[in-house]
């Protein structure tokens, strides 16, 4: 962030200085995943061998490593942070299950180093494991873990609050497997290791690894998974497949007898496969794809594929999507997560918005130009402040409405109004620049505002500031206004705006005149109240602010000004042959150069009555 009271070239050393401190020791720890997993479908349980091959980046010594083993948040009885908020929201946490004697945890049967068994404690959903000496900067160490994953049925789609967030498991045969294996825990400049146990609210954030994944699954089985299936081979009752993803946060994979499997070419040359259940996904898949292709730059990744699931809602994972509903909205809002969220990751708990915002502005982006959908389809149409910042930690939302609202639909109508700050072409560019520079890397919403203010040239710490760590609001209205014809002939209208509320934005304002032209102006909306000067050939109609809502605005009610007609008068005055017949049209045109036309009105929906006034007094 600027201090704007440093002089710029203190400030340039201070980010020189915060640049070279932070390369210094915050590069991502590298890691590679080998993982060997088994399928048992009699029991509904994973075994799996993970040889996890560390390399530490953090610029420090590690005493200990940290994993997630997130299915332990399901565990019957354990009391985990997951089922203390399923509570909070009144939901009895055994409602998560579809039958009474289910269960679902992750046991850790060993982990050792070089052939010594190392220990390790697990609270929750986080695995702590000691090193058997301290790793220090640049080292490497491999660990070999195995696992055992049992696998839940949870229930189904009418207990959605319920089963909100069982994002694994199976259903009618089919297995949806997410969040299954021990996964490093972020270590961070921020927070060093960021031990979030697995929540309610508040999805995931993890470094970019190569992931080399074999499969076994019953012979009859269809898999789709993270990254590229290199083969398939049937071995008696069973069938092998090999995988690799590289530079992905995250591997997760489907498997059922009945998918029925499409496959095409993206515009990037990149593969979709869509495993169907039923739904018919492909052709919007591919559009999606391709919209976002052209919009941001290319997929990251050599296939992505679309998966109907059994389990959980619509969720993003990197290189696949799981889609519940099969509507066009979740699967173009997942697709979109491909970009922001697998190829740009964050920390979802601490910034969720530089994903879910962006998906929903994607979503909305592609629903306008490639569906025609109206405007009013926006979130910034549709805003309704929550009364919680957008940066807000996930966890820390008192519901799931509460932190929709913040930050899916306040979210992407920042990102609209973005748009509008800084002009759609600058916009589009800002968007592309962000998605280069952090493909394959966490970004921070900090990152996200350097690019968009050297793209745009702008400073914008002022604006991310109010609509992303405030919940201040504002109201535009057009109080008063006047027209006047000049001596030239041509029209000047006045238009006083007002600006309530410590919010601040830059807004449109437009007249439409009575020639069916439209003249516009922008106000910086930095003043409280303001005077606009519009000229014009035709006499006004009516002023708007913020005709196509591009700000995030509390009132629409008082957002227009009407101009009376005044028929007749202008009838005489537009054609001065009549002005001999009435004394009043001939002190009107007596006059024209100087007398004001003043219209007031409280705005479209009357509450207010409207009132005109002829006033005589001069304008100069
Ligand atoms: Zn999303």
């Amino acid at each position: 962030m600027r201090t704007r009271n440093l002089s710029v070239g203190v400030g340039l050393w201070l980010l020189v200085l915060v640049w070279w401190s932070f390369a210094l020791w915050a590069l991502p720890n590298e890691i590679e995943y080998t993982i060997s997993a088994q399928l048992d479908i009699a029991q509904n349980i994973i075994t799996g061998t993970e040889t996890v091959r560390f390399t530490n980046r953090t610029g420090t010594e590690l005493k200990e490593l940290y994993f997630h083993v997130v299915p332990n948040a399901f565990k019957r009885g354990a009391n985990t942070k997951y089922q203390q908020e399923l509570q909070r929201a009144g939901i009895f946490p055994t409602l998560i299950y579809a039958s009474p004697d289910d269960d679902a945890f992750m046991e850790i049967k060993s982990i050792t180093a070089n052939g010594q068994a190392l220990s390790f404690t697990i609270d929750d959903t986080l695995m702590r494991v000691a090193l058997p000496k301290p790793l220090a900067d640049g080292e490497t160490l491999e660990l070999q873990i195995e696992f055992l994953n049992d696998l839940m049925q949870p229930t189904p789609g009418a207990l959605w609050a319920a089963s909100f967030a069982v994002r694994s498991g199976h259903r009618n045969g089919t297995y949806t497997v997410t969040l299954w294996y021990p996964k490093v825990v972020v270590y961070d400049a921020d927070e060093g290791w960021n031990l979030d146990k697995y929540s309610f609210l508040g999805e995931f954030y993890g470094d970019f690894a190569n992931y080399d994944v074999t499969l076994a699954v019953p012979a009859n089985f269809v898999v789709g998974c993270t990254g590229v299936i290199l083969s398939e081979t049937v071995q008696g009752a069973q069938k092998i497949v090999k995988a690799i993803a590289e530079r992905v946060h995250d591997f997760a994979w489907v498997a059922g007898p009945f998918y029925r499997v499409e496959e095409t070419t993206l515009s990037n040359g990149s593969q979709l496969r869509v495993l169907s259940l039923g739904f018919n996904m492909t052709a919007t898949a591919a559009d999606a794809m391709n919209f976002f292709n052209e919009r941001f730059g290319p997929y990251a990744y050599p296939v992505v594929t679309v998966a109907q699931v059994t389990v959980g809602g619509g969720m993003e994972y990197p290189g696949i999507v799981m889609i519940a509903g099969g509507s066009v909205t979740e699967i173009v809002h997942e697709l979109a997560h491909q970009w922001w969220y697998a190829a740009v990751g964050n920390d979802e708990m601490d910034e969720a918005w530089l994903d879910e915002a962006f998906a929903t502005f994607s979503e909305e982006l592609y629903d306008i130009e490639r569906r025609q959908a109206p405007l009013s389809s926006r979130s910034s149409y549709n805003f309704r402040e929550s009364g919680i910042p957008v940066l807000t930690r996930a966890d820390q939302f008192p519901s799931l409405r509460s932190y929709a609202q913040a930050v899916y639909t306040k979210g992407s109508g920042v990102l609209w109004m973005l748009r509008w700050v800084v002009g759609a072409e600058n916009f589009d560019r800002l968007m592309r620049e962000y998605y280069a520079r952090f493909t394959y890397k966490n970004a921070t919403t900090q990152d996200f505002i350097a690019v968009a203010e050297e793209v745009s040239a702008q400073e914008l710490d002022w604006f991310f500031d109010i609509w992303l760590r405030t919940v201040k609001t504002l109201d535009f209205s057009l109080p008063v206004g006047s027209w006047r014809r000049l001596e030239d002939g041509q029209i000047e209208t006045r238009v006083t705006i007002v600006r309530q509320g410590e919010a601040i934005a830059p807004v449109k304002v437009v007249l439409y005149l009575r020639d069916g032209s439209v003249v516009e102006a922008r106000w910086d909306g930095q003043q409280t109240v303001s005077e606009l000067t519009f000229k014009s050939t035709s006499a006004p109609v009516q002023a708007e602010v913020d005709p196509d809502h591009d700000v995030l605005e509390q009132n629409r009610t008082n957002n227009t000004l009407t101009f009376p007609a005044y028929a007749m008068l202008d009838l005489v005055l537009d054609n001065p042959v009549y002005c001999g017949y009435a004394r009043l049209a001939r002190e009107l045109c007596a006059g024209r150069k100087q007398n004001i036309w003043l219209a007031t009105s409280s705005g479209s929906t009357g509450t207010r009555s409207s009132r005109s006034v002829i006033a005589g007094a001069a304008a100069r």
